[in-house]
């Protein structure tokens, strides 16, 4: 594999016009400094710097999302403990951009490997946190698109909101009156035994959130989004048409929705009941979900060792992140399927919709999956623990050195801090997409490209991977 930002046959990214915009201080130039085409601000910080520190306040968005979702599950000092960890990592990153306090590039990169750092720890913290209050998930064959009755459908990644609901539902004596139905990132929801044995939580509806204003409008029943990613109005006229039936949780909002306020689900419920019963969800596919990564481990570890040996299993694929809007994405999924049987193909967030409706089926000669499900995005960890515990049990000193293609799609900035935990890590070869970022300069992208070898997809499979496909 080689790195695209740096090879020459390929067209280097676009990169946005202006060397870099900051106007955070009095002594901005006119404009903001770098809005003329000045290569440095006043105060002598470089554009690269400048977008260094623009990449950390990104890193910090997801890494305050993540620390948002774990902080209503730990109960522990310990977990306590790493949540303070991590509020030392933003409070001291936001200080680091401060105007006049820093002009190294290694301080800048090694800050940058800090946020990464408390990302994994994050995403360990709230993998944990969700496996000691729901169970450890199974692997489940869920309806798509399938719905009766009166029904809520949930969408976002919150799963302890999703489980107050089902038991105040249980509670109000409803489970045989309302069923509950998971969109986007919900999905994973399944897996979980805690939330599994509430019979009224029944399938899945849709596929990754944007497609939420089609489903919303179609669907007669109550919606609630209690995370990112929700459409605002001005992104879709179709939002007007189910505003008075959506309800957003916590920080979650948009202009004429309901505000769930203190956990009170009951306004929710209410209308659900006054509402039809939904109609026009009729359809027979099914999807699977719930290989959490301790899952994995237990149920296929060994498995997986004999297959590599035996060579049944040649190569690891993961691609995951972020979907999105556009046809550039169509590019994972027609990468999935070139695939070779013998390759396994891991997934999480819900860019996972672009290819989960196909039965890829087992590993040939063995019972192991070749699509592996590990959860929402906030367990993309899951493949970091399966790579480190297959390298140790095959004596394999450098993780790089597995037979694993790494193929990222990012959108917003929970991939941004997943990226920084993987380079954290020194997990390297990771092809991104479908754009290149445009906060990268050249320096960055050279940076990445020496350090990394941190590619952007090209659009064809076969440039990107063709050794790989081949193996
Ligand atoms: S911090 Fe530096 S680059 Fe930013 S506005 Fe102030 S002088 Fe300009
Ligand atoms: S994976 Fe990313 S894009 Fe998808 S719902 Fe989660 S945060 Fe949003």
């Amino acid at each position: 594999m080689f790195g695209l930002f740096g090879n020459k046959e390929t067209k280097k990214p676009e990169a946005c016009d202006l060397p870099f915009l900051c106007w955070q201080c009095e002594m901005s130039a006119p404009g903001g400094c770098g809005s003329h085409g000045e290569s440095k601000g006043v105060c002598g910080k470089t554009a690269t710097k400048a977008r260094l520190q623009d990449l950390m306040i990104y890193g910090l968005r997801g890494l305050s999302a993540y620390r948002e979702h774990a902080n209503e599950l730990v109960s522990t000092p310990e977990e306590s403990k790493i949540l303070k960890e991590i509020d030392d990592v933003n409070a001291e990153t936001l200080y680091f951009t401060l105007t006049n306090v820093n002009f190294n590039f290694d301080e800048h990169i090694a800050q940058l490997m800090k946020i990464g750092n408390a990302g994994v720890k994050v995403m360990d913290l709230l993998s944990n946190a969700h496996t000691k209050a729901l169970g450890v998930p199974a692997p489940v064959t869920v309806t798509q698109n399938k719905a009766e009755g009166k029904a809520i459908l949930v969408s976002g990644h919150n799963l302890d909101m999703l489980e107050k609901l089902l038991e105040r539902i249980e509670e109000r004596g409803l489970s045989d009156k309302i069923n509950v139905y998971t969109h986007s990132e919900m999905l994973p929801a399944h897996g979980y035994p805690h939330l599994k044995k509430f019979k009224n939580l029944k399938g899945n509806i849709g596929k990754a959130w944007f497609d939420q204003t089609d489903i919303f409008t179609k669907w007669n029943g109550t919606c609630v989004v209690n995370t990112n990613c929700i459409v605002p109005p001005e992104k879709s006229k179709k939002v007007g048409n189910y505003i008075d039936r959506l309800y957003t949780y916590k920080i979650t909002g948009i202009e004429g929705a309901k505000k769930i306020e203190n956990d009170n689900f009951d306004p929710l419920i209410d209308q659900t009941l006054e509402l039809p019963e939904v109609t026009g969800f009729d359809s027979d596919e099914k999807i699977v979900t719930g290989h959490h990564y301790k899952t994995v481990l237990e149920a296929y570890g060994a498995k997986v060792l004999d297959a590599i040996k035996e060579g049944k299993l040649k190569r690891v694929w993961v691609i995951a992140g972020c979907d999105a809007p556009g046809k550039k994405r169509n590019y994972y999924r027609e990468l999935a399927l070139a695939l070779p049987k013998d390759h396994l193909i891991i997934t999480s967030s819900c860019g996972k919709f672009r290819f989960n409706d196909v039965d890829f089926g087992n590993i040939p000669g063995t019972d192991i999956p070749r699509y592996i499900d590990l959860g929402q995005c906030n367990d993309s960890n899951g493949a970091v623990h399966i790579a480190l515990a297959v390298a140790e049990a095959l004596g394999i000193k450098d993780v790089n050195e597995l037979p694993v293609s790494i193929a990222l799609m990012w959108m917003e900035q929970k991939a941004i801090i997943i990226l920084l935990a993987l380079l954290s890590l020194g997990i390297k070869d990771i092809f991104i997409g479908p754009n290149a970022p445009q906060f990268a300069n050249d320096d960055i992208v050279n940076f990445l490209v020496e350090n990394f070898n941190l590619g952007v997809i090209s659009g064809d499979i076969h440039k990107d991977f063709g050794k790989e496909l081949a193996s």
